[in-house]
């Protein structure tokens, strides 16, 4: 019997040496704590491998140290795998440190028991006719037995606490364990009691050994996965059936049999029922389709999958229908779609959309003649000043409605941006003559409020095809700058004439700033005269010579830099060229004035007082010598602001002139309130009056006013020797005009003062 158990040792020993080496291979988290569980069992298994052979006494004192000191690496390495095998997602456990203290105590006492005895003793023992070495347990023992048996106890307690608390998939996993350990402590403990003679509880350690290297590293547990799968696939949210390769339905998933409408034995019903929603089905190869399924509110969408599972020999063994319900995933995308090609405030196309449609259209209907028609909703900012934000979208709402009913289906709407609407219209669909009717009386009421909304149509004929629609909409906006009247005029064209004012717009604003740093421009002086017909002063008025254009009045291009505010440029220049003449005249005891002009948008851009008081100061010039002139139209906004602007101005000396008095908005009544020296008739503005005696008599009221005022008046446009005899006699102080001279470079205005000065 020993040497059939020694044999028995032998192929456990071969046993688990190949086990640790496997391990040791393998790249599972699992598989160090396994190879040093496998080495650390070779060492009680070959101890007593050499405790049963031999008849030595030292051998056998040698294998049974072997024994019980590795019995106590056994005991860590079986800590250590239990830690690792029960690490659960990030909580991991550590193997307390007195235990490592504990461990090296008792590897120490049974290290010190090879000359002591305290622990054991061995004692000859015939068995079979041979020497065998028993052991008999002393004090230190205990001690040994008593951590051995706490640590077994404590790692079984860890093993029954997984298998309880974990999924039931898992379970499995920790119960295999936890009965091998019950197992080998139950083999062990037998012999303990037991007190066999030749130790056989060393073949549960290797056994112990094997199966944790085959469950932990080897065994899969197909069972739990089928089970997972199962889960998965019930709960999943399409339709599953599983047909067999004649088509009968073997099984079908919860939705499925809901969808079905089948309980759990009548999975022959699956097909029949299926035809009957969707009609036949293409199931004999893999692929994938889409049903649209009833109409109106209820459509329903699906996706039908059908695939083919075939065997490692490519035979087929059955087929899987999935079905899955997109009418969600479809109204979705329905709604995503019509979201981004509508807007969200009025329903009609975004301004990208509208772009794409009319350029289709305007491909594919090349006889049509359209027009582009971009509709601006006029002074919006007060509506929704004034009112509300709500009922400026409530606004917008009602055009975008009135667009929607009136326009046929040959046309085109959407909104651009803000208060813009852009139109494709067949261009005899379009009536100039009912549209203006129907704006000129566009009223928006909330209930409450009734607000006329001034609505402008810009207008651009399409004359090709393949022009580009953003360019076409913007000329149709140009068109609406043309509006002179715009309580009166509401329509608009785009024209030749527009173009070409808008392409010398921008001709001349591009060369602007060369013009001013090459001098291209320039002053010239338009004398000032006193009743004696002598030169008090002079106006600057500007100039442009151009190299390529030629001489250019300032009707040429002051209107567009008026408009697009670069008048600031060309005034700045001016005044510091009007400064630049004062200065050299105050050197050379010329003792005139020269009057600059200020244009209404100057106040908007910059500030204009302290702008020119800076020029003053920096030529050093008497304020006096350089007369600012200003139109009415400056006091039109902001008026206390304006006034104090003049105010500051006169008070630093300077001389306010009011420029072509009369001929816009001013009311006799105002001039008592403004702070300006001198008064500025145009005489040109009474010229087309047919009634001369009338006339005579404004300007001899205007004069006479203006004295009781203590307002200094100035005639300009002076033609004619009467008309200065006329004015002289109704009192006006200063006049000019081309009957004293024309406007007229610098130095031939210096030469005519040696005449008239
Ligand atoms: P304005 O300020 O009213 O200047 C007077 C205009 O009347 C000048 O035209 C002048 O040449 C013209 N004029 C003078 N006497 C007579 C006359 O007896 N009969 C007639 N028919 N016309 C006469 P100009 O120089 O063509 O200037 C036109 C307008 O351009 C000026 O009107 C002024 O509004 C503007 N302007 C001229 N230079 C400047 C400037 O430097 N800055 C600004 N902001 N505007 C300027
Ligand atoms: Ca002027
Ligand atoms: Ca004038």
């Amino acid at each position: 019997m020993r040497n059939n158990i020694a044999i028995i040792y032998i192929v456990l020993i071969c046993v688990l040496t190949v086990c640790a080496i496997s391990a040791k291979r393998s790249r599972q988290k699992i598989s160090n704590p396994v190879m040093l569980l496998c080495a650390s069992l070779l060492v009680p298994v070959i101890g007593n491998f050499f405790i049963i052979i031999s008849e030595d006494r030292t051998i056998s004192k040698a294998g049974y140290y072997f024994y019980f000191t590795g019995v106590d690496f056994v005991m860590l390495s079986l800590m250590h795998f239990a830690k690792v095998y029960c690490k659960n997602g990030e909580t991991k456990h550590k193997v307390p440190k007195s235990l490592y203290v504990l461990m090296t105590a008792d590897l120490i006492q049974l290290t010190v028991n090879l000359f002591t005895e305290h622990a054991y003793d061995i004692d000859e023992l015939e068995v079979e006719g041979m020497i065998y070495y028993n052991f008999t347990p002393r004090i230190g023992l205990t001690y040994h037995r008593i951590i051995v048996y706490a640590i077994l106890a404590c790692i079984l307690a860890i093993f029954t606490v997984m298998t309880i608390k974990m999924p039931r998939v898992y379970k499995g996993r920790y119960a295999v364990i936890l009965g091998t350990l019950l197992v080998v402590a139950a083999w062990q403990s037998v012999y303990v009691v037991a007190r066999i003679p030749v130790n056989t509880s060393m073949i549960g350690y290797a056994f112990c050994g094997i199966c944790f290297f085959y469950f932990s590293l080897i065994y899969r547990p197909h069972k739990f996965l089928d089970r997972m799968l199962t889960n998965i696939v019930e709960d999943m949210p399409e339709a599953l059936y599983v047909f067999d390769p004649n088509k009968k339905c073997l099984w079908a998933n919860e939705e499925g049999m809901r969808f079905a409408d089948i309980d759990i034995q009548e999975f022959d019903l699956v097909n029949e029922r299926l035809k009957n929603v969707f009609g036949e089905i293409r199931s004999n190869e893999t692929n994938t389709q889409n049903r649209v399924i009833g109409s109106g509110n209820d459509t329903r969408y699906y996706n039908i999958e059908t695939r083919v599972v075939n065997d490692d020999r490519n035979l087929t063994t059955g087929y899987v229908l999935s079905i899955r319900d997109t009418t969600e995933e479809q109204m979705r995308m329905k709604r995503d779609i019509y979201n981004a090609i509508h807007d969200s405030l009025t329903g009609l196309y975004t301004c990208e959309y509208l772009y794409e449609r009319i350029d289709e259209r305007l491909k594919n209907n090349i006889s049509v003649k359209y027009l582009i028609v971009f509709l601006e909703l006029k002074n919006f900012k007060i509506v929704n000043d004034l009112f509300s934000k709500s009922f400026g979208d409530h606004a917008l709402q009602v055009v975008a409605e009135q667009i929607r009913t009136r326009l046929s289906d040959n046309c085109l709407y959407g909104r651009l941006a803000g208060v813009n609407f852009g139109i494709l219209i067949p261009e005899d669909e379009f009536n100039a003559k009912e549209m203006d009717a129907l704006l000129s009386n566009f009223i928006v009421s909330d209930g409450n409020f009734d607000y006329h909304i001034l609505i402008h149509l810009g207008l651009y004929r399409v004359t090709g095809e393949d022009e580009d629609i953003q360019v076409m909409f913007d000329r149709a906006q140009l068109a609406l700058t043309t509006i002179v009247d715009e309580f009166k005029n509401h329509i608009a064209y785009y024209n030749n004439e527009l173009r070409q004012k808008m392409l010398w717009d921008q001709h001349i604003s591009a060369q602007l700033s060369d013009a001013i740093s090459e001098r291209q421009l320039c002053p010239y002086l338009q004398p000032i005269v006193d009743t004696s017909g002598k030169a008090v002063g002079a106006e600057a008025l500007v100039r442009w010579i151009n190299p390529v254009d030629g001489f250019m009045p300032p009707g040429k291009f002051i209107p567009v830099f008026e408009r697009n505010g670069m008048i600031v440029e060309v005034d700045r220049y001016m005044w510091r060229c009007a400064c630049e003449i004062l200065s050299r005249w105050q050197k050379e005891g010329i003792d005139k004035f020269i009057s600059i002009n200020i244009s209404p948008k100057d106040f908007f851009i910059i500030d204009v007082a302290s702008e020119i008081t800076a020029l003053v100061s920096e030529f050093a010039i008497d304020p006096e010598k350089l007369r600012i002139e200003i139109t009415e139209t400056v006091m039109m906004n902001n008026v206390d602001e304006r006034m104090q602007v003049l105010s500051d101005l006169r008070s630093a000396g300077f001389i306010v002139e009011m420029d072509d008095f009369g001929s816009g908005y001013s009311s006799l009544n105002m001039l008592k309130d403004m702070p300006v020296d001198v008064l500025k008739i145009d005489m040109k503005f009474l010229s087309s009056t047919e009634d001369e005696v009338r006339s005579q008599k404004i300007i001899r009221n205007i004069i006479r006013l203006s004295t009781d005022l203590d307002i200094m008046s100035l005639t300009e446009g002076v033609e004619t020797e009467e008309q200065f005899k006329m004015l002289a006699e109704m009192n006006c102080n200063m006049f000019q005009g081309y009957h004293f001279a024309k406007p007229m470079p610098v130095a031939d205005f210096e030469e005519y003062l040696k005449k008239n000065g």
